[in-house]
């Protein structure tokens, strides 16, 4: 036995059993334990990927679609994002509304616009539709008023009622002209 030659006792770090290792840094029993061991690790390195990649993929999904229509379809106040969504519109179209129809935007602060979510429906309700005028007595004329006013036979302004579809009322048996319909009419 020369003293140059010693030996450590070690367990083998992949069979658990002891032996005599030669060198400090050796962690094995034999090749076999060290080339299992080694498959064993690029086994689980894989694996450890493969969850960490799957991890990354569920917390990131939820943030690309934070909007759970279900949450925000009973909600009467909604900001942009919110809006676009449910309407599957961009947010563009949301704040050209907002600013074409005079939507009231409550701006609780910079970021946080809240739209009350009706108005926007009514909007895609009737696009086109400006606000439905209410017809009362003053903003409509009577038949005697029409005669008067533009010089033409009762007969004539039947004709034209029906054919262009004239909104009236009727009021104790008095029919009403709409004034805007008479007066675009005539004015065209
Ligand atoms: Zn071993």
């Amino acid at each position: 036995m020369s003293g140059t030659n010693f030996t450590i006792l070690k367990q083998c770090g992949h069979c658990d059993i002891m032996f005599e290792a030669q060198k400090r840094t050796t962690r094995f029993c034999s090749p076999r334990c060290a080339s299992l061991n080694y498959k064993l690790r690029k086994r689980l390195e894989l694996k450890k990927g493969i969850e960490a990649e799957t991890k990354q993929t569920l917390r990131t999904k939820p943030k690309v679609n934070t909007i759970s229509l279900e949450l925000i379809k009973d909600k009467e106040f909604l900001n942009v994002k919110e809006l676009a969504a449910l309407f599957v519109c961009g947010k563009d179209t949301i704040y050209r509304m907002i600013k074409s129809n005079g939507i009231n935007a409550v701006n609780l602060n910079k970021k946080l616009t809240r739209i009350r979510r009706k108005d926007i429906e009514q909007l895609f309700d009737n696009p086109k539709k400006q606000k439905p005028e209410t017809l009362t007595v003053d903003n409509c004329y009577t038949m005697e008023q029409l005669i008067g006013r533009y010089g033409i036979s009762r007969n004539t302004i039947y004709g034209y009622v029906t054919k262009h579809n004239i909104e009236r009322i009727k009021e104790n048996g008095i029919t009403y002209y709409s004034k805007t319909d008479i007066d675009n009419l005539f004015k065209a």
